[in-house]
């Protein structure tokens, strides 16, 4: 176990809750120090949020006022500054989607130290903290210590999935909100938000936190309605190769693979995907793997837990035939 605090920023949900990846984060970072693990919130704090931090591991709250300005990466990057400075962690955690990998990098660089990013397990070897993330297109997986040089912490982006949110087993600690001020950097100060929306294929759940996700690939033909007839009474989030993106079946923010998302969710639903590298090294991450291909010969097929090799216009239907079935 390391021997100082650790700031979790905590991502919250459009309704203000934490989301499930953020406990997570908070609930890794408590199994890592004996320490304060220090949670960081943007905005305004109600006690449902305090009680849900509490009891995923947090023994502090610094809530930052950004002014509802907290959705810049660059104001939460000087949020998670601030609370560096004030805490002097062993390491800082954020989580490793787009936003959050943007916010560690810059972090980093306004602390002078060092940034992980994409990191899928931590862990504590003596008093080291050990970082692991797959490389090569998910074909090696390469392990580093990560430690505080001259007294400047490092900044960790942790992908979902990387554990379970658990309940501390000390009972409820109250955790008193601490107000946080935060100096807004001269390029935070600069960007503004002028609109924002939530893109289609992220109505749904969110796919970078999705514990199921149903992927689009050319063999569906852009068919949304039939991969919407599979994700959705499985609440799945819905992906897509980079070729369904080119196609336009669905926008650029859906795309798994080394040019997208990297995704860990706990099953996984290739609809009409051939397995290329590039896009399998998206989901090293992924539970059980299901695909269904027309090609039995498929590189897919070589990592899939279950396939079925057939028209995904017939198979699909069955498969949410059955699901219905089995949930009657
Ligand atoms: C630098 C670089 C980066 C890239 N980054 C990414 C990335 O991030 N993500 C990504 O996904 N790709 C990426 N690609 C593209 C990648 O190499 C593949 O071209 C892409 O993943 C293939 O998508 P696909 O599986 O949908 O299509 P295909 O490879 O064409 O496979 C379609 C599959 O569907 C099957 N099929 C066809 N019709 C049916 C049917 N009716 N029923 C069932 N099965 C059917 C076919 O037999 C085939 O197996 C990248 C490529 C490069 C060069």
């Amino acid at each position: 176990m390391l021997n100082d605090p650790i700031v979790v920023l905590v991502d919250r949900t459009p309704e203000g809750d934490p989301t499930p990846a953020a406990m997570g984060l908070v609930s890794v970072a408590r199994g890592l120090t004996s320490a304060d693990v220090v949670a960081l919130v943007l905005g305004s704090v109600d006690t449902s949020v305090c009680a849900e931090l509490a009891a995923a591991g947090a023994s502090r709250l610094l809530a930052a006022d950004l002014g509802g300005r907290e959705a810049v990466a660059a104001v939460a990057a000087d949020a998670v500054v601030a609370a560096v400075e004030a805490v002097m962690p062993a390491v800082a955690l954020v989580g490793s989607d787009y936003r959050g990998k943007e916010v560690a990098g810059r972090a980093a660089v306004l602390l002078g130290s060092a940034c992980a990013s994409d990191v899928g397990d931590l862990q504590v070897v003596g008093n080291e903290l050990r970082a692991s993330k797959l490389v090569l297109s998910g074909t090696w997986s390469t392990t580093m210590t990560v430690s505080a040089q001259a007294d400047r912490t490092p900044v960790i982006s942790v992908h979902a999935g990387a554990s379970e949110p658990a309940p501390t087993a000390d009972g409820q600690v109250e955790l008193a909100v601490e107000a946080l001020e935060v100096a807004l950097s001269a390029e935070a100060a600069a960007v503004t938000v002028v609109s924002r929306e939530v893109a289609d294929a992220a109505a749904g759940p969110d796919l970078s936190e999705a514990q199921r996700v149903v992927v689009m690939g050319r063999g569906t033909d852009g068919d949304l309605e039939l991969v919407h007839s599979l994700a959705d009474p499985l609440q799945a989030a819905i992906g897509a190769t980079r070729v369904a993106c080119d196609e336009g079946w669905i926008e650029r923010s859906a795309q798994v693979g080394q040019t997208g998302a990297s995704i860990t969710p706990r099953l996984y639903i290739g609809l009409g995907v051939s397995g290329a590298v590039h896009h399998t090294s998206g989901i090293q991450g992924a539970g059980t793997i299901v695909a269904v291909s027309d090609d039995s010969e498929a590189p897919i097929f070589e990592m899939a837990d279950y396939g079925v090799v057939g028209d995904v216009a017939q198979v699909v239907p069955q498969l949410v035939e059955e699901l219905a079935r089995l949930r009657s």
